[in-house]
């Protein structure tokens, strides 16, 4: 970390926060903070532990966004239990009823529990129809966001579709100019912004079944919201902290987007063109931030495609940082990347083949090679890495028991290779397909707990028996609940509620609600049918989707 860091001044300074931890402000310090006064007040909330959300770049960035706002005081809420300060602000320790907006920013389904859980210990009512007068505004924005409001869109007032630079500013300026109006007329206002949301505008037509047959806006709003994107800024870390997940490592977001398009991947349907931050300014922040960070994360939906990453990676390398990535693109790992990575302290590459044949692969849009996977093993191996971590995926649309056993195979040989060429471990991690709104997946059946626990079993059986291979999956039952939350509709937000203030069981929520968990995660869904998250528009058109999933399913 020390060779030849140039190092310089910068406006940063030091504070110990209302929880005693030392953190250092990369961005203007904050001013005095509090509830509401003459400022318009935000409280803004990652609803789940501090650490992780230190270590988020979409909260961090909307919060440098917010604290730098004229006119505007922010202050952080997190969700950490037994911290003391449930339903307060993090800076000042503020109720955060004394807030004018809560605005929750919510990259994962699960942390849909925990909003709830916020706003019962503010005292604040779960439903956005029960609130009233003089109650803060409830909003969300984040990647849950783009994907399906629906679940939460009785709990929250308005939901900011799109990315936060180019949302923030006229969300801000409405509140502003309508601030001394009344919370109807507000709400009415938000909704006439392009990307945002307002659930208690938009009518649901039922069957007698219960489940949405059509959709219609009140008042004007037209159908569907369509997401807000191409503000032009990049993310960076705002506030460095040793109890961040990332603990005191600066994160800058290198590029946005990508062009890559594998079938089950949200985060690669959403964004639209990809935009690459220049070099220059990559090492000129990563400057500015050096005197205080001990790492730096580059940040990138997929890093080999950034133009200049070598570059980037020979003058972080020249100014002695300590570089951390998380996953490469398998046909971008050549003998120079990998070296290069390992020289800025890389000590582990992840990979993500996905499946384990390539008739699988292609199937999902990640055509690549067993060759072409085994080659950046080896190459990894070789430049000195210490680990190989291979992300596969369980219960694929299509799946059979040979593409399962496959990945045994597959990982033998990784091992095999890596051992060859250098010393590095292979490592395992599973995680189960959640077919996700906006994707060609989004119609195809979520795999079965029981189906998913037999092959992980299987799985685990064939490579405990190889001693350098270790392995990790996530939970079938946890898996089953997120794709019930990515692809169900406001039906939801009843077990939502139930789950997060009476400690119900989450699958005796949905049943005391009359919920089919199995038709909203375990079927696949017609070609004409009305989809929940068709309020919204963000990505490939449905049109786009559904042809691109006729093509690649398998049919008797
Ligand atoms: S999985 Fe990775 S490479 Fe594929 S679309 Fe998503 S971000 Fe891009």
């Amino acid at each position: 970390m020390s060779r030849g860091r140039r190092r310089r001044k910068d406006a940063s300074i030091k504070g110990t926060s209302a929880e005693g931890r030392l953190e250092t402000w990369l961005k203007r310090p904050p001013r005095p903070m509090g509830g509401r006064g003459r400022e318009l007040s935000v409280a803004l909330c990652y609803p789940s532990e501090y650490s992780l959300g230190m270590s988020n770049l979409g909260f961090q960035f909307t919060f440098g966004f917010l604290i730098s706002h004229e006119g505007v005081r922010c202050e952080r809420v997190f969700w950490d239990e037994g911290s003391g300060h449930l339903g307060r602000s993090y800076e000042t320790g503020t109720p955060l009823r004394d807030f004018d907006v809560i605005a929750f920013s919510i990259s994962f389904e699960d942390d849909y529990f925990n909003v709830v859980r916020v706003l019962e210990a503010t005292g604040l009512a779960p439903f956005a129809a029960e609130r009233e007068e003089g109650d803060p505004l409830i909003i969300f924005g984040g990647m849950c966001a783009f994907l399906n409001a629906e679940p939460i869109a009785p709990i929250v007032d308005a939901v900011l579709v799109g990315e936060a630079d180019a949302l923030l500013p006229p969300f801000l300026a409405v509140l502003m100019s309508e601030r001394q109006s009344g919370r109807d007329l507000i709400i009415r206002s938000l909704a006439q912004v392009p990307g945002i949301y307002v659930p208690a505008l938009v009518d649901i037509e039922r069957d007698q079944a219960g489940r949405a047959v059509g959709f219609s806006g009140q008042e004007g709003v037209s159908l569907p919201i369509r997401s807000a994107c191409g503000g032009g800024e990049f993310a960076e870390t705002v506030v460095l902290s040793p109890d961040a997940y990332f603990s005191d490592m600066f994160l800058i977001e290198i590029s946005r987007g990508c062009r890559r398009g594998c079938r089950f991947c949200a985060a690669g349907h959403v964004y639209g063109a990809v935009r690459h931050r220049a070099a220059a300014d990559v090492i000129e922040r990563v400057e500015a931030a050096l005197p205080f960070a001990r790492r730096v994360g580059l940040v990138s939906a997929s890093l080999g495609d950034h133009p200049e990453i070598r570059w980037i990676l020979r003058e972080l390398l020249s100014m002695g940082v300590e570089v951390s990535v998380a996953s490469l693109r398998i046909e971008s790992v050549d003998a120079e990347l990998a070296g290069l990575l390992v020289d800025c302290g890389v000590r582990t590459a992840t990979l993500a083949p996905e499946a384990g044949t390539e008739l699988l692969r292609r199937r999902i849009g990640k055509g690549t090679s067993d060759a072409v996977i085994l080659r950046a093993v080896a190459v990894a191996s070789a430049a000195g890495m210490k680990t190989v971590r291979l992300y596969f995926m369980l219960g694929l649309p299509g799946e059979t028991d040979e593409d399962v056993e496959a990945i045994a195979g597959l990982v033998r040989r990784a091992q095999s290779v890596a051992s060859a060429q250098g010393r590095a471990r292979v490592t395992v991690s599973l995680s189960p397909f959640v077919p996700k709104p906006r994707t060609p997946f989004a119609w195809a059946p979520a795999a079965g707990e029981r189906e998913l626990r037999q092959r992980i079993a299987a799985l685990r059986r064939v490579l405990s028996a190889k001693p350098r291979v270790r392995l990790t999956s996530a939970g079938p039952r946890e898996a089953r609940r997120e794709a019930v939350l990515a692809r169900g509709g406001r039906e939801l937000a009843g077990p939502i509620v139930m789950v997060a203030t009476q400690g119900v069981p989450w699958k005796a929520a949905l049943r005391r609600a009359g919920v089919d968990a199995e038709w909203i995660a375990g079927r696949e869904y017609g070609a004409d049918e009305l989809l929940p998250w068709e309020t919204i528009d963000s990505g490939p058109s449905k049109d786009v989707l559904r042809m691109a999933y006729e093509k690649i399913m398998p049919r008797p």
